[in-house]
């Protein structure tokens, strides 16, 4: 008999049909024997209805206050699934992050998982209990409700996994399993049998939303066998995996990430003098705004020109601390640019390929699409580009790394 924890995202509770869907789904992997965690998000869209509500009342909401509100949405859920598993017979018992207790640290809207008191589960399973647990939310030491982060719901059922020794943390979304890139851009998208952790992380980071990343960190420290799977729709699935040789379906790319959250910063015209990054980017981070990408241009007349990306949420703020910089270090100017999109191709298999840079940018240049900014690390490429051509970049490039899905007869 296996414990497994299964996960259901938001479109997949979006209405009570699915919501009765899922339960049906429910019982029969527990009439087939197995012991069985659910963990729901909220209602789709109802998170954004939540937010757009505090919003209303204030621009910046109380981080206190709006993860008491948001996480709402998940204790709907869990009672509805609770109730349908009941209706059909099946002894089901709900919790919400702070009954569990799921203790995270104080964080407000992205608190990370401390620890998880597994004892009331335990004690429900073995009473033969189906237990459903409000995913994204958790509840600090001093007794405060909080939230995971965006797609948070990922991170709880795959720390309740880890905490459990669960045989399984599944997945359960609207697609049927991780792809070479998101299939709303890219119809010839292909799904992946399986994707290391490693690349999962960097998918997951470059902007990837079909987990959540620190769900996928959980998975590769504690070693949980993770897999991606649609709602209700039969299939193998994902498997996220730390066996390197096994998931080398293809030799050098695995998938392509993108984003469209990040800004451009530049200050031009520096006096070029040793400490100049730090003059430039140690204001940015007492002001706790987390850099991305950093490209410093040689220069000529001992000036020098200095760019970066931040999240588009500080950008504003950035653009003011920079150009008070530029004032202070005598810069000639500092301009910002929220037009733009970042791209990545990742792949363990570039590890043991040369020229898989080259032909990112040959692919692209192709294209006519001008590369503004690149970092590289060992399993990966980013570009920042135009945002209007991130569609057209994406495409270019499954075809170019040779990902596009054969296509099906008659098309
Ligand atoms: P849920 O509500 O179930 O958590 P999400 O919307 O968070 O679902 O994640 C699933 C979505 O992730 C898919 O509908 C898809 O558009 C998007 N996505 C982005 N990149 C990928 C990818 N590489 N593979 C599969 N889905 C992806
Ligand atoms: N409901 C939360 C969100 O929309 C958490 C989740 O769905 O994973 O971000
Ligand atoms: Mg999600």
């Amino acid at each position: 008999m296996a414990l497994i924890v299964q996960k259901f995202g938001g479109t997949s509770v979006g209405t009570v049909e699915r919501i009765e869907q899922v339960a049906e789904k429910v019982k029969k992997f527990r009439e087939a024997g197995d012991d069985i965690v659910v963990v729901v998000s909220a209602m789709s869209g109802e998170t954004n209805r939540l937010i757009g509500l505090a919003k209303q009342i204030m621009e910046q909401p109380v981080p206190r206050e709006l993860d008491v509100m948001v996480s709402t949405g998940e204790q709907v859920t869990i009672a509805l699934l609770s109730m349908a598993l009941i209706k059909r017979g099946v002894p089901a018992v709900s919790y919400t992050g702070n009954q569990v207790r799921i203790l995270t640290d104080s964080a407000h809207t992205k608190a990370r998982i401390l620890s998880i008191d597994d004892a009331n589960i335990r004690a429900d399973l073995k009473a033969g209990r189906v237990v459903v647990v409000a995913g994204f939310q958790g509840v600090d030491e001093q007794g405060n409700i909080t939230t995971l982060g965006r797609g948070g719901s990922d991170t709880t059922g795959v720390a309740l996994a880890a905490a459990l020794k669960a045989d399984e943390c599944q997945i359960y979304t609207d697609v049927d399993g991780v792809y070479t890139t998101d299939p709303r851009v890219v119809p010839q998208a292909r799904r992946l049998n399986k994707i290391t952790f490693e690349e999962m992380l960097e998918m997951a980071s470059l902007g990837s939303k079909v987990l959540q990343i620190r769900s996928v960190e959980f998975a590769g420290k504690y070693n949980v066998p993770l897999r991606v799977l649609h709602s209700f729709q039969e299939g193998p699935g994902t498997l996220i995996t730390l066996d390197e040789e096994e998931s080398m379906e293809q030799p050098i790319i695995s998938g392509i990430a993108f984003n469209r959250d990040e800004a451009k910063l530049t200050i031009r015209g520096v006096p070029d003098t040793p400490g100049v990054a730090f003059k430039i980017l140690g204001p940015i981070s007492a002001a706790n705004i987390e850099v991305d990408m950093i490209v410093q241009n040689v220069s000529h007349d001992n000036t020098t020109d200095f760019t970066f990306t931040v999240h588009r949420n500080d950008y504003l703020n950035a653009l003011e601390i920079l150009k008070q910089t530029a004032a202070n270090i005598g810069a000639r100017e500092a301009t910002g640019d929220t037009n733009i999109a970042k791209v990545s191709i990742v792949g363990v298999g570039m590890r043991s390929h040369a020229g898989v840079a080259s032909r990112m940018f040959e692919a692209l240049a192709k294209e006519t699409i001008n590369i503004q900014m690149i970092s590289t690390s060992e399993i990966k490429v980013s570009v920042v580009i135009e945002e209007k051509y991130l569609e057209l970049a994406v495409r270019a490039l499954h075809t170019a790394f040779e990902l596009d899905a054969p296509a099906r007869q008659g098309e």
